[in-house]
């Protein structure tokens, strides 16, 4: 269900002076809680390193940001980081707030989290994210979200605030599930927009041409026509400047390993996402392809034969 956005439904209690807890101030959580800020939120944060987010107050731990809060947001590397902030946090919020963690995690952890979150009287949504660093900063993010009716209604003032678009997609852990199939297709439509313009390549065909045809044809996709891996071919994209992420390989490699034990768990048959994570792993972990690009598979098979 498709939840429009929209700050004319709202009081204006609940669109500014919230009191909301920050947790994980990095390359997307730094410029989503300045966001917060400026649109006249209260903002308390904390991360284990040593930063400093424009508008923000800062605590001295976790559960110190999450103390008074109204709503508490984490945006973490991984869920046992997220278990291990979830321990600390819970016990200090307020009966009635809400935890919304915008972390990309393992479904498994997202509910266990939003199990012990509900045993404590908290209202809790996972919400992970599309949209990278600049939707993060431009404050254009797509929310996915899992939860209840009533803890997606009370987090959607803030989604409008650090996205577009938010999309309500189920109870606990549905955000994540959607979040990992979206970029489980991702993954595979990469590999397979890069191997077919090294098969152009030895073809002899001229790799506009190949944009050309292919982003007006059945094989279109965003890998292909936003975020083409030819540099100097289709929108500007990190291929044009070096395969400097953008979306690092290793990240593409996290949510690929978290579908694959989502498939694992629920038995689900996933070919392509485990030919696309081997792939991946091998780039990432043999292959130089660590801190570049995920679109940086083009170069890879570039130089490689069938053998
Ligand atoms: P990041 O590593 O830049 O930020 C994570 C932050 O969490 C760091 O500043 C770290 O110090 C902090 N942290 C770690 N443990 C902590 C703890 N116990 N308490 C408080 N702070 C702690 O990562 P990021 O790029 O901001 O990504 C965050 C999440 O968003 C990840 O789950 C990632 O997969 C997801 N995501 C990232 C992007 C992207 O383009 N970077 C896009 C979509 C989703």
């Amino acid at each position: 269900m498709l939840q429009p956005l929209g700050k004319n439904t709202l009081t204006f209690e609940e669109t500014t002076g919230m009191k909301i807890g920050f947790i994980g101030l990095g390359n997307m959580g730094n410029p989503m809680a300045a966001n917060l800020a400026k649109a006249g939120h209260e903002v308390t944060g904390f991360d284990m390193a040593d930063v400093s987010v424009a508008g923000l107050t800062m605590a001295g731990s976790g559960a110190e940001a999450a103390a008074n809060a109204d709503i508490v947001i984490t945006m973490l590397p991984n869920g046992k980081i997220l278990r291990a902030v979830g321990d600390e946090i819970i016990p200090t919020m307020q009966p009635g707030a809400v935890w919304v963690d915008c972390s990309t995690v393992d479904v498994d952890s997202a509910r266990a989290v939003a199990d012990q979150a509900k045993e404590a009287g908290i209202l809790a949504v996972d919400a992970p994210v599309s949209g990278g660093i600049g939707g993060a900063a431009a404050g254009t993010l797509t929310f996915m979200a899992g939860g209840s009716d009533t803890a997606f209604a009370k987090a959607a003032p803030l989604f409008d605030i650090m996205g577009q678009k938010a999309v309500h997609c189920g109870d606990s852990g549905a955000g994540q599930a959607a979040k990992i199939c979206n970029n489980m297709i991702l993954g595979v439509t990469m590999i397979a927009t890069c191997e077919a313009f090294a098969l152009a390549d030895k073809l002899g065909l001229d790799r506009q041409k190949m944009f050309d045809v292919v982003s007006t044809s059945s094989g279109y996709s965003w890998t292909m026509n936003a975020y083409c891996p030819a540099p100097g071919v289709g929108p500007e994209s990190p291929a044009d400047n070096n395969y400097q992420p953008g979306f690092a390989a290793e990240l593409m490699l996290k949510d690929l390993r978290l579908s694959q034990q989502a498939a694992e768990s629920s038995d689900a048959d996933t070919p392509m996402g485990q030919a696309a994570t081997a792939l991946y792993e091998q780039f990432v972990e043999s292959e130089g392809g660590l801190g570049m690009d995920f679109s940086a598979m083009l170069p890879r098979f570039e130089k490689r034969g069938r053998g």
